[in-house]
């Protein structure tokens, strides 16, 4: 199936937007990878109609309003977006869906990268097991995992070559197949060594073949590498319409204040905006399809 639109993040600027698509009358999928920042407030005074809310009860309630709305949530996180001409391609988990534009509401910039990391992406160093996995059977591999999901994803490359994992933040690995060795080592930074991958941790450099890096939250610049940035944040114009056509960015992801109100804002605005565009493009195809055929 091909969604209308792909929304990344599941806070206020995400859900905000969600709802606005939904009584557009677009399909709509977004994808969580958690609760994001709203959920760790323990009080929120500022956001109307919600006086002496906590984050945690302000977030499932626009959770709850969009999964009523028809909104398709999935708590998944997405390691990448790919522009395919007019539509997008993206990876969520071990799955890839198809839609026509894209929401990044994706929260204020988290995650920093290992030293080295950015430069070797696409030459040994990947974010997604089912697209790059192959490329690695039979050779050694190691899984820098920063959550639970990671762990299925080390298992299924434990079924094409040997896999190292190393946990770049606690998290329950005891599904981890038999065959994986875990390392009680931090990783600190990757470099190339020959046709290797070093990767150097806090005891030790160890070599292998390609390096899996699968955390929850993404860099903006890996999730979409062809999206401008500016100062940290992604570069929009009034609209929320970044550099990339029908992609939009909304709320924290936008740059601050970094606030809900602020967020929710953003998110209906972008998804306006989007639905404008996504209209057009549709009644210039409809318009197309009517058009006389010539010599027929
Ligand atoms: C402790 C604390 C207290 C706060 N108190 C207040 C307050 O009182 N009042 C106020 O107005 N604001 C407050 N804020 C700020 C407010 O929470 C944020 O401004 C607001 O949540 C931003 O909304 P957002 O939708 O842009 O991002 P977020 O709410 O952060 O949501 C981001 C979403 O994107 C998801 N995501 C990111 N990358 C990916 C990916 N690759 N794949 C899948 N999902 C992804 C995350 O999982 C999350 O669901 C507080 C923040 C904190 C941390």
């Amino acid at each position: 199936m091909t969604y209308d639109v792909l929304i990344i993040g599941g806070g206020p600027a995400g859900c905000s937007a969600a709802l606005t698509l939904r009584q557009r009358g677009k399909t709509v999928l977004m994808a969580a990878a958690d609760a994001g920042a709203l959920a760790k407030a323990r009080r929120v005074d500022n956001y109307p109609g919600a006086a002496h809310q906590s984050g945690g009860q302000l977030a499932a309630a626009m959770r709850a309003q969009a999964a009523e709305a028809d909104v398709e949530i999935r708590q998944a996180s997405v390691q990448r977006v790919l522009p395919m001409g007019k539509s997008f391609s993206a990876m969520i988990g071990s799955d890839i869906v198809s839609c026509r534009g894209v929401i990044l509401a994706t929260g204020a910039p988290r995650g920093a990268l290992l030293p080295g990391e950015s430069e070797l992406v696409g030459q040994g160093v990947s974010y997604c097991a089912t697209c790059d996995g192959m490329f690695y059977k039979g050779k050694d591999m190691a899984v820098i995992g920063a959550f639970p999901e990671a762990v299925e994803e080390a298992n299924f490359l434990s079924t094409l070559g040997r896999v190292t994992y190393f946990a770049e933040i606690p998290h329950d690995t005891a599904a981890l197949n038999a065959s994986i060795v875990q390392m009680s080592e931090t990783p600190k930074a990757l470099a190339r060594q020959e046709d290797k991958i070093a990767l150097q941790t806090d005891k030790q450099t160890r070599l292998f073949d390609g390096v899996f890096i699968l955390r929850p939250v993404m860099a903006l610049s890996q999730l979409l590498p062809e999206a401008e940035e500016e100062n940290g944040r992604m570069k929009t114009d009034a609209q929320g319409q970044t550099s990339v056509p029908l992609v939009f960015a909304a709320g924290d992801a936008a740059g601050p204040p970094y606030q809900a109100a602020k967020a929710a804002g953003e998110g209906n605005i972008a998804a306006l905006a989007l639905c404008r565009l996504l209209d057009a493009e549709k009644a210039k195809e409809s318009a197309k399809e009517e058009l006389p055929h010539e010599n027929t």
